[in-house]
């Protein structure tokens, strides 16, 4: 059988005070395997001592790699990066927080060896303060129901995956990306693992309920048409509505004396169906501002610097 060669993919951002404590961690664990393996650090841009700390501790060791992005391109832009550039036969996507623990390494390993492609992370609890468990409840249930993946509960970061993975996900070239969206659309050989989850050792979480809203979105509108066809379903109903309102109208006019259609009535009508027409107006538009990134073709990053990366 071939060796084992694992890169750790790691996108970093502002995370100073976490470097030093995971390659740590992360290095008691993997010297005590027989395979080989690599750091692939990508930095999205911090502005902190975080890419000092990984060059300095890169000149000590070749097994530590980066790729420094020349500016802040979200962590979705940060992970495929590090995936274009491992040279690993296993790759592990960890975040460097250590919220997922490095001593289940070799766990992974073990079930990869079963034949799986991919091995998903789900935490046994999710660690995290009451509002952000339900701002995630109601996002994957919401996620699940619009794109149709089936997304695992209590997924976590930590995941590995072989190189015949990978390559898959190299292929998908979308500008808008949603990583969970594309891991479940390759689909392949997957198995689940248990973990547990701590807290984050050092800084805090970069989503804040703005970015948060933000992926929602980017999740819901890169893998699911729902938007459209219920903006479809409303314009047939509404249009349905008003012409029973035609046929009401005229049997009052017929058969009641004396009545008078109210101008506020047709006011509050013209109102909520111009909102409506705006409001889908805005969805299509979401759709079409999205395809016109697509159709630009424009590179996924640009990479400022790299360290001791040979190719
Ligand atoms: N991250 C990134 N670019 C960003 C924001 C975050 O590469 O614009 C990285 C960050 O360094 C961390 C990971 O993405 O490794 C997840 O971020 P964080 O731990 O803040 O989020 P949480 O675990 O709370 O979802
Ligand atoms: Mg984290």
């Amino acid at each position: 059988m071939e060796k084992i060669k694992l890169s750790l993919v790691v996108p970093v951002y502002y995370e100073e005070d976490c470097i030093r404590q995971f390659l740590k961690e992360t290095k008691e664990v993997l010297d005590k395997l027989e395979i080989d393996y690599e750091y692939v650090f990508i930095d999205d841009g911090s502005k902190d001592k975080t890419t000092d700390i990984i060059k300095e501790e890169a000149a000590a060791n070749k097994k530590i790699k980066l790729v420094e992005l020349s500016y802040n391109h979200g962590k979705q832009a940060a992970v495929t990066a590090g995936i274009n550039y491992a040279s690993g036969t296993h790759m592990i996507y960890m975040d460097p927080d250590l919220q997922d623990p490095p001593i289940e390494i070799p766990r992974f390993l073990e079930e990869m060896a079963k034949g799986y492609d991919v091995v998903y992370g789900i935490r046994r609890e999710k660690k995290d303060n009451f509002i952000n468990k339900i701002y995630s409840g109601i996002f994957w249930g919401v996620l699940r129901r619009f794109t149709g993946l089936e997304i695992p509960k209590g997924l976590a970061v930590m995941r590995m995956f072989n190189r015949k993975f990978a390559d898959m996900f190299i292929q998908y070239k979308e500008q808008n990306r949603f990583i969970e969206g594309i891991f479940m659309h390759i689909g392949l050989k997957s198995s689940q693992l248990a973990i547990d989850q701590r807290e984050r050792f050092s800084g805090v979480s970069k989503f804040n309920f703005k970015r948060k809203m933000n992926l929602a979105f980017d999740a819901i509108f890169d893998f699911s048409e729902t938007p459209l066809k219920i903006a479809v379903r409303m314009g047939v109903g509404l249009t349905g509505l008003g012409l029973l309102g035609i046929v009401a109208l005229a049997f009052a006019k017929l058969f009641l004396l004396n009545f008078q259609a109210g101008w506020l009535s047709i006011i509050s009508v013209i109102i909520i169906a111009t909102g409506l027409q705006i409001f889908f107006i805005g969805i299509a538009a979401m759709y079409i501002g999205r395809v016109y990134k697509e159709t630009k073709h424009r590179p996924l990053y640009s990479v400022k610097e790299t360290t001791n990366i040979d190719k």
